[in-house]
């Protein structure tokens, strides 16, 4: 299947209100136009300086988001254009990025990245972890950042059941923030959740933004890229 047919037919299933964020990591411009031709608009790259290169080469009326792990000393290279960071997962991490948007004079906005699943995994904050953050001193003068919501990544397994759970966690953890941190707050409202082979999981359990690569562009090839 091409790429304009997959995205067709995930268009077909999703609602209107979840977004599809098509994960174009790895994968060359060409592709992207692809997408682009039929109308995408929204990417999701995972490594700073390739975002920036096709946030470069490609149309500049394309949104960005950046969905991988963010080191501090890359946050230059998506700065001054990235649509939301999903990968918030320190209070360190959240004040570099505001200073650099103060710098770029934007307000830049973003999602914690929570833990949900139930395998070891290297990224993400726990609901306690994000309710210190929220609560600090320190946080309520990041004036260039805004808090959207949440995102997190669940177990590659076949049980559907486990991924279930995961997500049904997610949104419980969006909901108590919500209710708690942000409830005068409309920018609060997303739950970043679902890939490939567990979006219409996703979906049911109140995804709106949803995070698809391989149905799109097929199988990466990471023994092309450096
Ligand atoms: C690569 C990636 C995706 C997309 O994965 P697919 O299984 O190809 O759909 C989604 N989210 C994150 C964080 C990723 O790194």
């Amino acid at each position: 299947m091409n790429i304009q047919q997959s995205i067709e037919n995930i268009r077909k299933e999703i609602p209107e209100n979840v977004t599809l964020i098509a994960v174009s990591k790895t994968k060359p411009n060409e592709d992207l136009m692809q997408a682009y031709d039929c109308g995408q608009r929204v990417f999701g790259e995972n490594k700073a300086q390739e975002m920036k290169q096709k946030h470069v080469d490609l149309p500049k009326d394309i949104l960005w988001h950046f969905i991988g792990h963010l080191q501090e000393n890359k946050i230059k290279y998506i700065i001054d254009y990235v649509t939301m960071i999903h990968s918030i997962d320190s209070l360190k991490l959240l004040k570099e990025v505001n200073k650099h948007a103060v710098k770029v004079n934007r307000i830049v906005d973003c999602l914690f990245e929570i833990d949900i699943n139930n395998e070891e995994s290297k990224f993400g904050l726990s609901e306690n972890e994000v309710r210190d953050i929220l609560n600090s001193e320190e946080f309520k003068e990041l004036n260039n950042v805004r808090i959207c919501g949440v995102m997190g990544i669940g177990s590659i397994t076949d049980d559907r059941e486990i991924t279930r759970e995961e997500f049904k966690n997610l949104k419980n953890i969006f909901t108590s923030l919500k209710n708690d941190f942000f409830e005068d707050k409309p920018y609060f409202k997303e739950i970043s959740m679902g890939m490939t082979h567990d979006y219409d999981i996703a979906i049911q359990e109140g995804a709106t933004l949803i995070r698809i690569g391989s149905k799109i562009f097929g199988a990466r090839d990471y023994t092309k890229v450096g």
